[in-house]
């Protein structure tokens, strides 16, 4: 990596000029805090290893029995494709599609693009492709969600562990396993070193910062470009400096995700048949209940999941889209943390329905008990998505476009 090299920070649009870390240490923005890049010990190795062992992992775990659930004398293994794919059939094969692909999916293919571009950096000259792989993996990284099934498996079995026997399966070892091997490997990654790595192969040249500040700097490569390119010299990405439209598009996602919001909460998201009686649950419903049986921490979690972090998220974004409209000058730095906490957190609302998808795929024992999805479940995960592409459309750095340069919070 290049020393002293000149960046525009992606987040504020601050000029930093970055110098490599040592090994084991990191360079944030002094501005927004942004960690601009990370210098991990053997990290182009230790990326491959952990990789290739969770790709390993995962392609084990569809491989055996996942869990086995024993009730009123009755068995019923399910394997890992099983409990996602059981809902597949009528209104809610949109729904088992969706998960499977969050779950099983997208992490694997992450981890096959991980692989191919870490290895094409080993060559004297990279393979093809390896640029759009890289722009591509950053796409699909919010939209992995294998750690919050694991902990949405957790949630089912205390949910149920009053009324059934449950047994982890081998397949849970090694999902469990893959999820540990997948995050080791996303710490070692560092996407503005694997970007330099890629530019230094293929010889790319770096623009020196004009003194008067008109460039654009690639939220991808951190390439910098001028002022009226509209896209990256190098990795061809539409530059952020020209999402106009952003906080329209914003407001747009937002309003329809509070519109679906509504179904969410008033349709059943299960139901639960006994002795061929129909028990509907809503979202609030399901907390209540759990409440009063006293599964207080569960009753917490889902609450947290389903109701704190969807409203807080719309409220969030709505009042940074107000502050952006409004030219506000007023703590920007307090602004831009709660824009990454609201990124963080999104995905996390995925756990309610894929403990409904879970408790559907266990408890089908016939005429005795049954556990089927209900609509509310396919218009909550259109809000979680919905408000998960409005973070992603809102450009962090129109919090600072009217801030001046000197001041830094
Ligand atoms: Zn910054
Ligand atoms: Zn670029």
């Amino acid at each position: 990596m290049s020393i002293g090299k000149h960046i525009i920070c992606v987040e504020c649009d601050f000029p930093v000029t970055l110098i490599t870390p040592p090994e084991g240490n990191k360079a944030s923005c002094p501005r927004c805090k942004l960690t601009l890049t990370a210098n991990h010990r053997n990290a182009r190795s230790r990326v491959i290893a952990f990789s290739l062992t969770a790709l390993i992992f995962l392609f084990l775990s569809l491989s055996f029995p996942f869990l086995t659930f024993s009730a009123h004398g009755n068995d019923r293994i399910v394997t890992l494709f099983q409990s996602v794919s059981v809902m597949m059939q009528g209104d809610f094969t949109i729904l088992a599609v969706l998960i499977f692909i969050f779950t099983i999916a997208l992490p694997g293919l992450f981890l096959l693009i991980t692989l191919y571009v870490y290895i094409s950096l080993g060559r004297s000259s990279p393979w093809t492709g390896s640029q759009q792989l890289l722009i591509i993996m950053d796409h699909i990284r919010h939209w992995n969600m294998a750690e919050i099934y694991l902990i949405s498996i957790l949630v089912s079995f205390i949910k149920i562990i009053t009324i059934a026997d449950i047994e982890l399966g081998l397949s849970f070892l090694t999902y469990v396993l893959f999820i540990l091997s997948m995050t080791m490997s996303l710490v070692n990654f560092d996407k503005h070193q694997t970007w330099q790595w890629l530019k230094e192969k293929k010889g790319a040249i770096d623009q020196q910062l004009s003194e008067h500040h008109q460039q654009h700097t690639c939220h991808q490569c951190s390439h910098l470009s001028k002022a009226n390119d509209t896209h990256c010299t190098f990795c061809g990405t539409q530059l952020h400096g020209h999402f106009t439209n952003s906080i329209q598009k914003t407001m747009a996602l937002l309003l329809t995700s509070i519109i679906l919001y509504i179904p969410a909460n008033l349709l059943p998201i299960m139901h639960t048949y006994v002795l061929g009686d129909d028990t509907a649950s809503t979202i609030v419903g399901g907390i209540i209940l759990l409440w009063s049986h006293g599964s207080y921490p569960i009753a917490i979690i889902i609450f947290i999941a389903s109701v704190v972090v969807p409203i807080g998220k719309i409220i969030a974004l709505l009042w940074l889209c107000y502050n952006v409209h409004y030219k506000s000058q007023l703590s920007p730095l307090s602004k831009t943390f709660l824009y990454r906490a609201t990124e963080l957190a999104g995905r996390w609302s995925m756990v309610d329905v894929f403990v409904v998808a879970i408790l559907v795929a266990l408890i089908q024992l016939g005429n005795i008990t049954a556990i089927h999805p209900g609509f509310g479940a396919i218009a909550f995960t259109g809000t979680v998505i919905l408000t998960m592409l409005a973070a992603m459309s809102f450009n962090p750095k129109l919090i600072w476009k009217h801030v001046p340069q000197g001041q830094f919070e």
